[in-house]
């Protein structure tokens, strides 16, 4: 079943057909700003000229995020609308309120969210029952000597954790809600950030492991030094492509991506327009 569903997305969802990529447009709708992890490559921001995910120009509530679809659709060739920030799509549940009008007056547009995938296993069922489509989850580490050097803390719970035990808390619940979407229909891609000199030689363990898990496709992406991998080099193309090269062997690759913003909307680098923000969810 997941493989003819994911046949049917690749067709039309421009974030899992390269050849879509630059023909359908999608439409983020900026509605989920708190997140419930830190990632120490992350700075969220709101403004109006960054071309980063974790950037946008500002909040909607679920009124206007419907009003805004109800006018981009009416405008231009629009076939998927995601959640992707600029905070974590699962721990605001604006994200569900607006899938569940999406579901009830736009049925034919592909829904579909980005997350850390931290509140996935308690979310899955919600997820399948709002029928999104697809989900992006961001899987940097399965190894939480590795894991820990990239996430700072993870609140979860009410709780909150630090180091190797945060990040076993996330890393479990990652791996088990991958497993519990694909399970119930949903097509999962997994986006790993390569950040070298920490995950650089890790990125094929976390393939194996999200295929294992039933993942459908990734896509690596390079680190934009921010924050506390602000002086880490940015890898570059060569280095990129080998791993990318490297994963593929595995499970499909997915290349066009050039990271956009949470408040993007149009058509991926034709018709590509913003509200003046970016999703930190797709690191
Ligand atoms: Fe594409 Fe990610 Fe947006 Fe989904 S959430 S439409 S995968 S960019
Ligand atoms: Fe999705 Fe990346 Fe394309 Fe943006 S550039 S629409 S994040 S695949
Ligand atoms: Fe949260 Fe995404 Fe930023 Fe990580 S990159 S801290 S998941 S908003």
């Amino acid at each position: 079943m997941n493989e003819s569903k994911f046949a049917h997305i690749t067709k039309v969802h421009p974030c899992f057909n390269e050849k879509m990529h630059d023909k359908v447009g999608r439409i983020h709708v900026p509605i989920a700003p708190k997140c419930n992890i830190h990632c120490d490559f992350c700075t969220r921001e709101i403004n109006k000229c960054e071309q980063r995910p974790g950037v946008a120009s500002r909040v909607m509530t679920v009124d206007q995020a419907v009003e805004h679809v109800k006018k981009v659709t009416s405008e231009m060739n629009i076939a998927v609308v995601g959640v992707a920030g600029p905070g974590d799509a699962l721990f605001n549940n604006e994200t569900f309120e607006f899938f569940k009008r999406m579901d009830e007056e736009f049925p034919d547009l592909i829904k579909c969210m980005s997350t850390n995938g931290l509140l996935l296993p308690e979310k899955a069922d919600e997820i399948a029952d709002l029928h999104i489509n697809t989900v992006t989850v961001t899987v940097n580490a399965i190894d939480p000597k590795i894991g820990s050097k990239i996430y700072s803390n993870v609140f979860y719970n009410g709780e909150l954790y630090t180091g190797e035990e945060a990040f076993n808390i996330l890393s479990k619940n990652q791996l088990e809600g991958i497993k519990m979407l694909a399970e119930r229909g949903v097509v999962v891609k997994v986006n790993a950030v390569l950040i070298p000199g920490v995950n650089d030689k890790h990125i094929l363990d976390i393939a194996k492991k999200v295929k294992e898990q039933g993942a459908s496709l990734m896509n690596v992406i390079p680190l934009i030094p921010m924050h506390k991998f602000k002086d880490t080099p940015k890898p570059g193309c060569a280095e990129l492509s080998e791993v990318r090269d490297a994963v593929e062997e595995i499970i499909p690759v997915f290349r066009a991506c050039t990271q956009c913003r949470a408040d993007a909307y149009g058509v991926p680098g034709k018709e590509d327009k913003h509200l003046d923000m970016t999703p930190s969810s797709h690191y």
